[in-house]
């Protein structure tokens, strides 16, 4: 079963080679943030992790849930935990905004059977996405 991806489901934040390996039922936004504290630790260019609550709109970028971070990267988001870890400047967005009907979108994006054109951004409404998804040939819910 296809998902959108969160950081949960991102395998290489959490596998072997990291220096703890934490299983799926162990990802939490506890986990999340110590993965993020150790891998920084592991990259001298990097910040130390710094909260910030400046409010930033999720999208849906290529099948995953992400944030524009300033830095430039695109780090994951979770539309419950309203949280992302930035890999990259070490960025930890605690204001993640996501639309109300998230998990509609959701619901009909992970139909498409081509993950990089599973994709929503503000403002694409449902509608804008249904049509979308019958030009690809995609089936809708
Ligand atoms: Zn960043």
């Amino acid at each position: 079963m296809a998902v959108i991806l969160r950081p949960k489901h991102v395998k290489g934040l959490w596998a072997e080679g990291t220096p703890e390996v934490v299983l799926p039922a162990d990802r939490t936004p506890t986990t999340y943030r110590r993965r993020q504290v150790q891998f920084l630790a592991g990259n001298p260019a990097a910040f130390a992790p710094q909260e910030t609550s400046e409010p930033n709109a999720a999208y849906i970028g290529m099948g995953a849930w992400r944030v524009t971070c300033t830095c430039g990267e695109a780090p994951h988001a979770d539309p419950e935990w309203l949280l992302s870890c930035c890999f990259g400047c070490g960025l930890i967005w605690t204001n993640v905004t996501f639309p109300a009907n998230w998990a509609t979108i959701e619901t009909l994006l992970i139909l498409r059977r081509v993950a990089w054109q599973r994709n929503w951004r503000m403002p694409e409404t449902y509608a804008d996405l249904v049509a979308e998804q019958i030009a690809y040939g995609d089936p809708v819910p």
